[in-house]
């Protein structure tokens, strides 16, 4: 009965600088627009090395999957000026990605496998 709140701060995690920017937006759903508003998404259609991306406020974008394109790296460095307000991103998913660190030589490159 009582609405007690979970507020529990999320765990830290840790991916690698190199992860693949297909396998970190499948993992956090946030995308960052080229104007800076931070969208959440709401589909991912990979077609090779390309991928259809369609934010919760319906806008598409093609992207490819790299490492170090403008996308990948403000995702990284949590670049953004704010949140698309008609994406309507939960706290809780914005508290996960600043939650989320990037280290170049510890974390998980999100592979099934963990490679050596
Ligand atoms: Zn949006």
């Amino acid at each position: 009965m009582a609405n007690k709140k979970k507020a529990k701060p999320p765990a830290k995690r840790y991916y690698r600088k190199r992860v693949e920017l297909f396998r970190l937006i499948e993992k956090i759903k946030l995308w960052p627009s080229r104007r800076g508003l931070l969208h959440g998404i709401k589909t991912i259609d990979a077609i090779g090395d390309q991928a259809r991306v369609t934010t919760h406020c319906n806008k598409t974008v093609i992207i490819t999957n790299s490492r170090n394109s403008r996308a990948a790296r403000w995702l990284r460095n949590k670049w953004f000026k704010g949140i698309c307000r008609d994406c309507r991103v939960p706290d809780w998913k914005l508290a996960k990605y600043s939650s989320t660190h990037f280290r170049r030589h510890y974390g998980s490159a999100l592979i099934g496998e963990p490679k050596h």
